[in-house]
């Protein structure tokens, strides 16, 4: 990307921060809010209908043809039709034939994010029908000819006021409109003479039934039902991964959908019928029924390793409230042609090709927060590596790429993005630049240097760059006297990540201190990066290599009995689940299996029969009143709650960030087209923060450390620096 195409970049996020992301943010959480609470509500069984669901979602796509064959005769036999569309024209183009047929002059339609994909409004108004939207928000959005900026609340962005606004002018309103109540009341009045005229209803639908033909419709406003039972002729359009097999494969998404969409334990209207409805016709005539299911690209992506699992999202967009970029700018920037978020990645380089993906798949961090949240446990991460790497692979080399050459590993292909060769390689940066310092460290910060990274690699000027020492943490324990126990309880790895042995190597020495304190034999080997910078640039092949060569390292010693402790949270995140799609199944679930956060461990050993549990103390000065901020992987694993309990055993006042994200993401926050929205991210962080002025701050991660100290201006202290004396 050129530093224009950047700064581009950079003002277009700024300008959405500031029109819409204030009201994004507001709705987000408050869905966030709702969906904690109505998924607590359910307790083990949630996860319980997770596994379900997905288990009948993965038969559903391994059965497809199969069950369409089904659904057809299924269909047919009720008294309808079913026509497979190959893409959006050939869609359009019966949906048009049906709707001249019936002599259609208005056609009334229910939300669909399917319809959104065709287009089929356009379609429709090219042969002069009128396309009424009867859901409240495609409805402000159709009168503000904008795109939906959220798979369940297309008009999500907008406020009341400004919604306001909007019918008040189109509707040119002697008496305006001001309240939720009175817009509500206007629209209702507005749409119920447009039933009265529609000749055909449309709706999508959310799941379609093999075995009986029908289809199941979740609405909270009674629209969609209306739309079928208004109008003589019925026209379901949806994507081919929505058939499922039988009517009791319902059960789990309907606990799950609604949940996870909008934290209600059921929505307000929720049917399942199977068309053509029985009700008799308003005008005599007889009711007719026509299912589209759309492949457009589907069944490719059905075949494709990486894309099928996208195909079993239900469209809750669970993952798109979770996400804290997503919060902050909404999806007109997080969002390519019709889909939004995270899972929008998928979609958009399924149906509408790599360039669509391209517009916004870096907004996804890898930080992991929607991977619990899917209903149907998604790894929607990893989908956007696999769609940044074929991203990647499509660049066409610029005419100066060999003089960055070396910059590439041999997995990856000429033409990388330079910014992504500078984040991806940050092993060998880290290498250089500690076996330089402290010169290296006056280098990179010298007005050329940085003037030259700002302009050729995108690192923002605003951003202090890390200061590499020369003693790196493994240096500092091989020159040291061994101080193991003559019978060690444990023998632990301590694994010597990026930042804890080139940079922040006070972390690395307490974590050894510490594990020896408890009794451990400890070791720190020359061990490679785990991975996690060239994933996290979408360097898949680059990320494999250093998996299977940190695990060439890490296996003898597990073999040996050996554990391993990571420091880092988002290096243990790639041992415990990243490795999974890098590493045959038996070496990752090895190196899983035998691999700890630091915290976890230390509360394993004061907890159990092994550790001298009176061993360790608080450290003995400074502030005992702490704030904790946890990473997001920490969050992922379900590993924080260590920290705060170790803490506390040792005298601590401990209180918690109210946070979920510090918003920097480990290189995100320093490429410079995203560092305003990084900050803006981590503002709420930043005033919790100062606000509790009177506790330390502490922090697990090295990029939660670098952004709570730009946010605060002092820089955090990592839990383990409060147990030694050092
Ligand atoms: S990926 Fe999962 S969380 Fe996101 S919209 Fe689809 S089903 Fe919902």
């Amino acid at each position: 990307m050129t530093a224009d195409a950047r700064r581009a970049k950079r003002e277009r996020i700024r300008g959405l921060i500031e029109s819409e992301g204030e009201t994004v943010a507001k709705n987000t959480r408050h869905l966030n809010e709702s969906r904690y609470a109505a998924i607590e509500e359910l307790g083990e069984a949630h996860e319980e209908l997770r596994t379900l669901a997905r288990d009948i979602k993965e038969e559903s796509i391994e059965r497809l043809p199969e069950l369409i064959e089904t659904l057809t005769e299924s269909v047919e036999g009720n008294g309808g039709e079913v026509y497979v569309a190959s893409d959006a024209a050939d869609a359009n183009e019966y949906v048009r034939s049906v709707c001249r047929d019936a002599g259609a002059e208005v056609v009334v339609k229910s939300k669909s994010m399917t319809t959104e994909e065709i287009e089929v409004n356009e379609a429709l108004e090219s042969i002069g029908c009128e396309v009424v939207e009867t859901d409240l928000g495609e409805l402000v959005i159709q009168i503000a000819e904008e795109s939906p900026s959220h798979i369940v609340g297309p008009s999500l962005h907008k406020s009341t006021e400004e919604i306001a606004v909007l019918f008040n002018d189109h509707f040119d309103l002697e008496q305006p409109l001001e309240t939720p109540q009175e817009l509500t009341a206007f629209a209702r009045d507005h749409l119920v003479e447009k039933f009265r005229q529609a000749d055909v209803g449309m709706t999508g639908a959310n799941f379609v039934v093999a075995e009986t033909g029908s289809i199941a419709l979740i609405t909270n406003e009674g629209n969609a039902r209306k739309t079928v039972e208004a109008t003589n002729t019925h026209i379901a359009v949806a994507g081919v991964e929505k058939v499922i097999p039988t009517l009791s494969d319902l059960g789990p998404f309907m606990e799950l959908v609604a949940r996870s969409a909008t934290g209600e334990s059921l929505s307000s209207y929720t049917s399942v019928f199977s068309p053509p409805i029985a009700t008799p016709p308003f005008d005599g005539g007889e009711r007719s029924f026509h299912l589209v299911l759309i492949d457009n690209g589907r069944m490719a992506m059905r075949e494709d390793p990486h894309l099928r699992e996208t195909l079993y999202c239900v469209r809750c967009s669970a993952c798109l409230n979770s996400c804290a970029n997503f919060q902050s700018v909404g999806g007109h920037a997080f969002g390519g042609e019709t889909y939004t978020g995270g899972i929008g990645t998928g979609w958009e380089a399924g149906v509408h090709g790599l360039d669509s993906a391209a517009a916004f798949n870096d907004l996804c961090t890898g930080c992991s927060r929607c991977v619990n949240q899917c209903p149907v446990k998604i790894d929607i991460p990893w989908i956007n590596e696999v769609v940044r790497d074929r991203i990647n692979r499509g660049a066409d080399p610029g005419r100066f790429d060999f003089v960055f050459e070396g910059l590439v590993p041999d997995e990856e292909p000429a033409g990388l993005d330079l910014q992504k060769r500078f984040f991806g390689n940050f092993e060998t940066v880290a290498r250089v630049a500690s076996a330089t310092a402290p010169v290296s460290n006056w280098l990179a910060n010298a007005p050329p240097s940085r003037w030259a990274l700002d302009r050729f690699v995108g690192v923002e000027p605003e951003r202090e760059l890390p200061a590499f020492r020369r003693e790196t943490l493994r240096d500092w324990f091989e020159a040291r006297e061994p101080t193991n126990a003559e019978e060690p309880v444990r023998r632990v790895v301590c694994y010597p990540d990026l930042y804890t042995n080139y940079i922040e190597t006070d972390r690395g020495k307490g974590a050894v201190e510490t594990l020896e304190a408890l009794g451990c034999e400890v070791a720190v080997p020359d061990v490679p990066a785990s991975g996690r910078a060239p994933l996290s640039q979408g360097m898949i092949e680059t990320a494999r290599t250093k998996a299977e060569d940190a695990a060439d390292v890490l296996e003898p010693y597990i073999e040996d009995g050996w554990d391993v402790v990571v420091v880092e949270p988002s290096d243990l995140a790639m041992f415990r689940r990243d490795n999974g799609h890098l590493l045959p199944a038996e070496r990752h679930e090895r190196l899983a299996e035998n691999s700890y956060e630091l915290f976890e461990y230390v509360y394993g050993l004061l907890e159990g029969s092994e550790g001298d549990g009176t061993a360790l103390r608080a450290k003995r000065s400074g502030n005992r009143e702490v704030i904790y901020h946890r990473h997001c992987q920490q969050r992922t694993l379900g590993l924080e709650a260590y920290t705060v309990a170790v803490l506390e055993r040792l005298g601590y006042d401990v209180a918690t960030s109210r946070t979920e994200c510090c918003g920097m993401a480990g290189s995100f926050g320093y490429k410079s087209e995203y560092y305003e929205l990084s900050m803006e991210v981590g503002s709420l962080l930043g005033e919790q923060l100062l606000a509790e002025r009177d506790r330390r701050v502490v922090a697990s991660g090295t990029s939660c450390t670098d952004q709570i100290e730009a946010l605060v201006g002092e820089r955090p202290t990592h839990p383990v620096e409060l147990l030694v004396d050092r």
